[in-house]
Protein backbone atom coordinates (compact mmCIF):
# COMPACT_ATOMS: atom_id res chain seq x y z
CA UNK A 1 0.00 0.00 0.00
CA UNK A 2 0.91 2.89 -1.30
CA UNK A 3 0.06 5.93 1.29
CA UNK A 4 1.84 8.45 0.01
CA UNK A 5 -0.62 8.41 -3.11
CA UNK A 6 -3.45 8.00 -1.37
CA UNK A 7 -2.95 11.12 0.57
CA UNK A 8 -2.27 13.12 -2.84
CA UNK A 9 -6.18 12.13 -3.90
CA UNK A 10 -6.89 13.41 -0.39
CA UNK A 11 -5.24 17.13 -1.00
CA UNK A 12 -6.78 16.96 -4.34
CA UNK A 13 -10.12 17.13 -2.79
CA UNK A 14 -9.40 19.25 -0.52
CA UNK A 15 -8.47 22.03 -2.81
CA UNK A 16 -11.59 21.42 -4.96
CA UNK A 17 -14.01 21.10 -2.03
CA UNK A 18 -15.88 24.45 -1.43
CA UNK A 19 -16.65 24.35 -5.59
CA UNK A 20 -18.09 21.06 -4.87
CA UNK A 21 -20.23 22.36 -1.60
CA UNK A 22 -21.41 25.22 -4.33
CA UNK A 23 -22.26 22.90 -6.85
CA UNK A 24 -19.87 24.54 -9.20
CA UNK A 25 -17.48 21.65 -9.81
CA UNK A 26 -17.11 19.57 -12.91
CA UNK A 27 -19.72 16.81 -12.86
CA UNK A 28 -16.54 14.42 -13.83
CA UNK A 29 -14.77 15.07 -10.84
CA UNK A 30 -17.66 15.80 -8.56
CA UNK A 31 -17.96 11.93 -9.31
CA UNK A 32 -14.54 11.15 -8.82
CA UNK A 33 -14.73 12.73 -5.22
CA UNK A 34 -17.94 11.08 -4.00
CA UNK A 35 -16.02 8.04 -4.78
CA UNK A 36 -13.06 8.58 -3.54
CA UNK A 37 -15.11 9.80 -0.30
CA UNK A 38 -17.28 6.53 -0.02
CA UNK A 39 -13.67 4.82 0.29
CA UNK A 40 -11.83 7.09 2.45
CA UNK A 41 -13.02 7.88 6.76
CA UNK A 42 -10.95 10.64 6.40
CA UNK A 43 -12.53 12.57 3.47
CA UNK A 44 -15.89 11.84 4.64
CA UNK A 45 -14.93 13.90 8.04
CA UNK A 46 -13.20 16.17 6.74
CA UNK A 47 -16.70 16.77 4.59
CA UNK A 48 -18.64 16.70 7.41
CA UNK A 49 -16.50 19.19 9.29
CA UNK A 50 -16.81 21.21 6.28
CA UNK A 51 -20.71 21.19 6.06
CA UNK A 52 -21.31 22.06 9.54
CA UNK A 53 -19.53 25.11 10.01
CA UNK A 54 -21.26 26.13 6.48
CA UNK A 55 -24.10 25.33 7.73
CA UNK A 56 -23.49 27.04 10.95
CA UNK A 57 -22.63 30.30 9.45
CA UNK A 58 -25.67 30.33 7.22
CA UNK A 59 -28.11 29.57 10.04
CA UNK A 60 -26.83 31.67 12.69
CA UNK A 61 -25.64 34.87 10.77
CA UNK A 62 -27.42 34.48 7.37
CA UNK A 63 -24.62 35.47 5.49
CA UNK A 64 -21.40 33.73 3.86
CA UNK A 65 -18.95 32.17 5.69
CA UNK A 66 -15.89 34.98 6.45
CA UNK A 67 -12.65 34.60 4.42
CA UNK A 68 -11.13 34.10 7.41
CA UNK A 69 -13.18 31.49 8.93
CA UNK A 70 -13.06 29.68 5.74
CA UNK A 71 -9.45 29.96 5.25
CA UNK A 72 -8.63 28.74 8.92
CA UNK A 73 -10.77 25.65 8.13
CA UNK A 74 -8.99 24.84 5.13
CA UNK A 75 -5.60 24.61 6.78
CA UNK A 76 -6.54 23.15 9.64
CA UNK A 77 -8.12 20.25 7.45
CA UNK A 78 -5.05 20.36 5.31
CA UNK A 79 -3.10 20.36 8.39
CA UNK A 80 -4.75 17.12 9.68
CA UNK A 81 -4.09 15.53 6.76
CA UNK A 82 -0.66 16.21 6.39
CA UNK A 83 -0.33 14.76 9.60
CA UNK A 84 -1.07 11.14 8.66
ZN1 LIG B 1 -9.31 10.96 1.12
Amino acid sequence: MDEKHECEGCLEFLEVLSDYHDGVLDEVVATKLEMHMRECARCKAVVKTFKQTIVHYSTTRCEQVPPHVHQGLMSALKRCMEDE
